[in-house]
């Protein structure tokens, strides 16, 4: 109930209009998000940890925005290291306006990120939008075949999925937005979540498992010795803000450790899906609104 309502008013402007304005929820942020994107990279690669970057901003209704989407990844680009990975949204890249919009914008962040050996992995947002996520992927792939994409174990067609990626890069989550039919017990997501991971490991692609569930980590683990896969043939990614402990613990065991750093201004719907995801964490924001 809790995270439908909270899903419901990452999608309401006024709410976006009233919250994004309030300097209150500067501290929940500050958790989640990087306020120098150039030093928390500098610090997670000191650290051991890789990073795939996220520009935040998504659902974008004019060409000019789409375009200042772009420029601004090839500006990131320049900070990265080899080796990074970018976080891209079709939406921020004007999958709205046309699929043909955003199969450009994003071919260009590819060869961008390619010249600098850095690789690029597609987000997964609404599910009215995952049969284009999947068309753009596949035409990316024929010029780009080390480009990225997420499968979200929610939807019931996942499994079928992951078996159409043979060879690809897949990152695989829980699903962080609600779809019809999609799967919404705990029990059966993580059924759904460890299927996927069967297929992947087995597969002949780089699986990335997108997880905090320690039980899912440990699975995925096993999952991959079973499969003969070493530590380089898989990798583990978590949020940045979200159990950096247990990312430091994996990549200490020499584990792929990749921490998903968002940035930028346009926070307030990747916030909104972090606090409907824990509701604990919603205490935590109403404690530091209050504390001031
Ligand atoms: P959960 O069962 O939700 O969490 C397990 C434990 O992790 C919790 O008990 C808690 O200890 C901790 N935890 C989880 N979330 C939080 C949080 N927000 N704050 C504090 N602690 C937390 N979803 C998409 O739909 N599309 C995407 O493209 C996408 N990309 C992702 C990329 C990465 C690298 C990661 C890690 C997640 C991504 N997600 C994406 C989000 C994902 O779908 C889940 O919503 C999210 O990861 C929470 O699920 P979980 O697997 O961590 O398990």
């Amino acid at each position: 109930m809790l995270r439908q309502a909270l899903l419901a008013i990452a999608k309401s402007e006024r709410a976006e209009r009233v919250i994004s304005s309030s300097r209150l929820t500067s501290d929940v942020v500050a958790r989640y998000v990087a306020s120098d994107v150039g030093a928390v990279i500098g610090e997670l690669t000191r650290k051991g940890l890789l990073v795939t970057v996220d520009h935040l901003g998504e659902e974008v209704t004019d060409e000019s925005q789409a375009e200042a989407a772009v420029a601004e990844y090839v500006r990131l680009l320049g900070l990265l290291p080899a080796g990074a990975d970018v976080s891209v949204k079709l939406t921020a890249l004007g999958l709205r306006l046309s699929r043909e919009l955003a199969l450009g914008h994003a071919a260009t962040i590819c060869r961008e990120a390619a010249a600098r050996d850095v690789t690029v992995t597609l987000d997964a947002e609404e599910h009215d939008t995952i049969p284009w996520l999947h068309s753009v992927h596949a035409a990316l792939r024929e010029d780009h075949p080390e480009v990225g994409v997420v499968v979200q174990a929610y939807l019931p067609d996942s499994l079928e999925r992951c078996d159409g990626l043979a060879g690809a890069r897949v990152r695989l989550c829980k699903g962080a937005y609600t779809a019809p039919g999609a799967y919404t017990r705990p029990a059966d997501i993580d059924r759904s979540f460890v299927r996927c991971l069967k297929i992947l490991m087995a597969g002949t692609g780089y699986p990335m498992v997108a997880t905090h569930d320690p039980r899912l980590v440990r699975v995925a683990a096993t999952l991959a010795v079973l499969a003969g896969r070493d530590q380089t043939g898989y990798e583990h990614q978590m949020l940045y803000g979200v159990r950096p402990d247990e990312q430091l613990r994996l990549a200490g065991q020499g584990a792929r450790m990749r921490v998903y750093v968002p940035y930028g201004a346009d926070w307030y719907a990747y916030l909104m899906r972090r606090l409907a995801e824990r509701p604990r964490n919603l205490a935590f924001f109403l404690r530091s609104l209050l504390s001031r």
